[in-house]
């Protein structure tokens, strides 16, 4: 791999010199192991641990096929995906691949004994495959997660509606925590020149989301004055979230479980913050089976004394079971709740009447299509959206980065560095990360 890291980092490779590298025949990639999905039955979610789950294997690289690109990735992230696939629940991922793996021989390739998990990159493009005319070797790019064949008809609206939609490096292999990585040239973007490989790794899979999650027509639609109650405004979604709030005119009611985290989302401009530990909001009961409305009351409360006496017209929901039902009951008449996760359990419970009696709608968002992920990555090319990068591991410290988050230890993005040897590299554009300094430094060593 060294000869390819020496082209990247050295100036002036050319477009012709990168197509004419040669490919290894492994790499080094993060896995989790088939024959091994059952190694955590019994033990409690928290205590799965994923640094015994993740290996840094060497890998066989894939064929690539028609309308696919090898990248040698620079860095990637930890998104919770890949905590979701390293504790193997609420499935295991390796029956995403099969069902993948029965479409085609190409989609075969994917069902194999070991998943190379992640959904994020930042890289340079290796090789192309049959049809790829847009990219090219040596094009440096980020890679949205969004996998789609688009045979049918149903995808051709909106991508996410594909009957074949799939999230990259969670339900198909070769994901981005790894040396090189495969993805179909339809999830390239270019990469934020302003960044380091590091930071523009960050952003991908979390602020696409949260772009359509709160600002898409096919999500929350918010608009200038809109009151956005945004649930763990500081994490992976939330930091993204915070952001958009601000940048689009509307007021983030943020919330977040630390003073430290408080602290953050201030940093960011936010000026309503509710401390739900402080606070020791008990929506449900010790046992977990009531809820208790007297609590969402004192959330509403506690959410009107901050806005002088407003409710919310959009609640950007993903902590799921635990706040669904405070959720509902604290959007206004006519609001809106955007629900993109479940990330306490999936089976939500709140009171209808609220719901139907107030005209509120519940609206389902995942991930996002190319156009909308395009957009968000173009907000973060021009410095109106920040990378939130707190700390990064190296490929080897995978299985750490990924329990930190698992545990809530993390602030914002935590960034895994992949080919590159240090922090630090790949920015092109000084004069723009110099304007933008400290909004990129914001989460940095928190
Ligand atoms: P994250 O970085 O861990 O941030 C989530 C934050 O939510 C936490 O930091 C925590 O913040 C808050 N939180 C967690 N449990 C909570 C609870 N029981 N009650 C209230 N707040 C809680 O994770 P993320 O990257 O934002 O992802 C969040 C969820 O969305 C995950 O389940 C992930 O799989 C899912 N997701 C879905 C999509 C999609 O396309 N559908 C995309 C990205 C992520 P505080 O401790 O500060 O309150």
């Amino acid at each position: 791999m060294q000869h390819i890291l020496d082209a990247i980092l050295a100036e002036g490779t050319s477009a012709e010199d990168f197509a004419n590298l040669e490919l290894p025949e492994s790499y080094r990639a993060v896995t989790v192991h088939k024959d091994e999905v059952d190694m955590f039955d019994g033990v409690p979610s928290k205590e799965k641990d994923p640094r015994k789950s993740l290996h840094l294997d060497e890998v066989a690289l894939p064929e690539l096929g028609p309308g696919e690109v090898i990248v040698g990735v620079m860095a990637s992230s930890i998104n919770y995906n890949t905590v979701w696939t390293s504790i193997f629940e609420p499935v295991s991922t390796f029956g995403f691949l099969e069902r993948y793996g029965r479409i085609s021989p190409l989609t075969k390739r994917h069902d194999l004994p070991y998943h190379i998990v992640g959904s994020d990159l930042s890289g340079v493009v290796l090789r192309t495959g049959p049809g790829v005319t847009k990219w090219k070797a040596g094009d440096r790019v980020v890679a949205h997660c969004l996998s789609v064949e688009l045979e049918s008809a149903d995808g051709h609206n909106d991508t996410m509606l594909d009957p074949e939609q799939r999230i990259w490096g969670f339900e198909t292999n070769f994901g981005g925590l790894a040396e090189v990585a495969m993805v179909k040239a339809n999830q390239l973007m270019p990469k934020p020149e302003h960044l380091t490989w590091e930071e523009a790794a960050s952003p991908g899979l979390v602020n696409c989301t949260a772009y359509r999650q709160l600002v898409s027509t096919n999500g929350g639609n918010m608009k200038q004055g809109d009151n956005v109650l945004i649930w763990g405004a500081s994490g992976g979604l939330g930091g993204f979230a915070t952001q958009y709030a601000l940048n689009g005119g509307a007021t983030p009611i943020c919330v977040v479980s630390n003073e430290e985290k408080a602290q953050i989302v201030r940093n960011m401009g936010a000026e309503l913050v509710i401390n739900r530990s402080e606070m020791d909001f008990k929506f449900w009961n010790e046992d977990g089976t009531e809820q208790n409305p007297k609590e969402w009351q004192r959330l509403g409360k506690a959410i009107r004394e901050l806005t002088g006496g407003e409710d919310i017209d959009i609640v950007f929901e993903h902590p799921g079971r635990e706040t669904f039902g405070a959720s509902v009951y604290v959007t206004r008449k006519g609001g809106t709740i955007t629900t993109c996760a479940s990330t306490s359990g999936y089976m939500h419970e709140y009171d209808n009447r609220y719901l139907w009696m107030n005209l509120k709608r519940i609206i389902s968002s995942h991930f996002a299509n190319y156009r909308e992920s395009w957009e968000a990555n173009r907000l973060i090319a021009k410095g109106k959206i920040h990378p939130t990068l707190s700390k990064t591991y190296r490929l080897e410290e995978t299985g750490q980065a990924a329990l930190d988050v698992h545990h809530n230890k993390h602030q914002g993005k935590v960034g895994v560095l992949a080919l590159a040897p240090t922090e630090g590299l790949g920015v092109l554009n000084t004069e723009l990360r110099e304007q933008h300094i400290d909004k990129i430094n914001l989460f940095r060593g928190i």
